[in-house]
């Protein structure tokens, strides 16, 4: 009759797990070299970073933070040639 105890048990469960992905099909991990295509989970332009599904930060100056602390260096010019068209 511990329901406190295994609901604890089920918070440190999610916890060691990072991927909160729910979308179909799954988006690619923070291993894959395609994970820049995970959706945006938090968008902060005014800080210059992104969240990703996946865990991984994205820069604005494309550099990514992974989610076991790997740091891959910028490696799209700064400069935007293409704008985006504001609808
Ligand atoms: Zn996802």
């Amino acid at each position: 009759m511990k329901t406190s105890s295994s609901r604890t048990t089920l918070e440190s469960t999610q916890r060691k797990n990072p991927s909160m992905c729910q979308h179909q099909p799954p988006c690619p991990t923070a291993e894959s070299n395609d994970r820049e295509a995970a959706r945006l989970m938090a968008h902060h332009p005014e800080q210059g970073w992104s969240l990703l599904c996946n865990g991984v930060l994205l820069f604005e100056d494309t550099g990514e933070l992974l989610p076991d602390g790997q740091i891959i260096a910028p490696h799209r010019p700064l400069r935007s040639g293409q704008v985006m068209k504001a609808a």
